[in-house]
């Protein structure tokens, strides 16, 4: 079979059950050989190498520009894998791997040796997930292997969720990716942290802190904003969390807030810019659509529908830059359940954060 290149990376675009066995069996082999491969998750698109191969493990740091103090998450096909990896697997680990595995919860756990310190960033503990797309779970059991995979983008840059945003940034840099078609969350994995008790929540995603309490039957830590600022002196308790993100190449302001005085806001501040004669992208809820007027206006989805503006968010984020666009305005969401993950991505991908001051007014912060 004849698959299509961009710039030397295939494009394993399966069409029928046939197709799909043999972009299978060719991307398991590239992986084996210690090669990378981008694949879908329901999350986003993952740029998968063998997560015990150090070699290869450098390759996926190189081709993303990923700073080296930021760890992988190890992807594997069921709770049996998990074993060889993690040194001590708690009960709470296996329980929230029976109700959330597969699916969108990364779980950090103490590591095992086997697992190189290049893919944990040195640290004694490796983040590990069972993903629920099937082409994934295939992919992982065909290779027989572990698969270290952060998202398929250019370290900063939003991440992808289409095998056209992967090749977009990774084209000529990775030997293949695997097109299973847009992802249905659109957010990276909700991040939890079992190293302490109770347990910490490192990155909000799809599966909400009250998703994991309800099954915990107790309440966790949130340090998902701790640390967060680049520069900042704490230790973040994930690495990952002090760099900025999913910035598209235009400054981002995000209008937080609600009701009337968010629109007044996002109303001032658009007319301001409008008037500079910069080329102006909006992002929007559907509720606020038809306020505002720009040259390119993306509508998340509406603000009762988290699900959906979670989904749409990097999608929007990347036509930003397609449409090239010189400043952009985010209205933000209401930060409630899977409002927090979109809440959290919008603020990393924020220049500046335009936020009520609890006095009627507004207060400008640097994002
Ligand atoms: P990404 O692969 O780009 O989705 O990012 C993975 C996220 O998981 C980053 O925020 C990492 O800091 C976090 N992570 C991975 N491994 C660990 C670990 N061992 N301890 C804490 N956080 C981790
Ligand atoms: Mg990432």
């Amino acid at each position: 079979m004849q698959w299509p290149q961009v710039k030397g990376t295939l494009l394993l675009s399966p069409h029928n059950d046939q197709q799909e066995e043999k972009a299978l069996v060719h991307a398991a082999r590239l992986l084996r050989e210690g090669n990378l491969v981008a694949f879908p998750t329901e999350t986003v698109y993952g740029l998968g190498a063998s997560a015990l191969n150090p070699v290869a493990v450098a390759g996926i740091f190189k081709a993303k520009g990923r700073p080296a103090d930021n760890p992988l998450i190890v992807h594997i096909a069921g709770i049996e894998q998990a074993y060889a990896l993690a040194r001590e697997i708690p009960p709470e680990a296996s329980l929230l791997a029976r109700y959330f595995w597969p699916g969108p919860l990364t779980m950090v756990l103490p590591k095992r040796q086997i697992v190189p310190d290049i893919t944990t960033a040195g640290l004694s503990s490796v983040a590990l997930r069972v993903p629920s797309h099937p082409l994934a779970l295939k992919l992982i059991r065909a290779a027989d292997m572990p698969i270290a995979a952060p998202s398929a983008n250019i370290s900063g840059s939003p991440s992808p969720t289409t095998a056209a945003h992967v090749l977009a940034d990774l084209a000529g840099r990775i030997a293949a990716v695997l097109d299973g078609g847009p992802c249905s969350v659109g957010l990276e994995s909700t991040v939890i942290s079992l190293l302490s008790s109770p347990p910490a929540l490192l990155r909000p995603g799809w599966v909400t802190q009250e998703m994991v309490e309800r099954v915990l039957k107790r309440h966790i830590l949130d340090l998902s904003n701790l640390g967060s600022s680049e520069g900042s002196q704490e230790p973040p308790p994930s690495p990952g969390m002090k760099y900025r993100h999913y910035a598209p190449k235009a400054p981002l302001f995000l209008v937080e807030g609600e009701g009337e005085p968010q629109r007044r806001q996002l109303l001032a501040l658009t007319e301001g810019l409008a008037m500079q004669g910069r080329k102006l992208g909006l992002l929007l809820s559907e509720e606020s659509k038809n306020y505002f007027s720009a040259p390119v206006k993306e509508i998340l989805g509406s603000r009762n529908d988290p699900a959906t503006v979670a989904r749409r968010l990097f999608y929007a984020l990347r036509r930003m830059d397609y449409q090239k666009v010189e400043v952009i305005v985010a209205e933000g969401f209401e930060e409630k359940e899977l409002g927090k993950a979109v809440m959290n991505r919008l603020r990393k991908a924020a220049a500046t954060i335009i936020r009520p001051d609890g006095k009627g007014g507004f207060s400008w912060i640097r994002g």
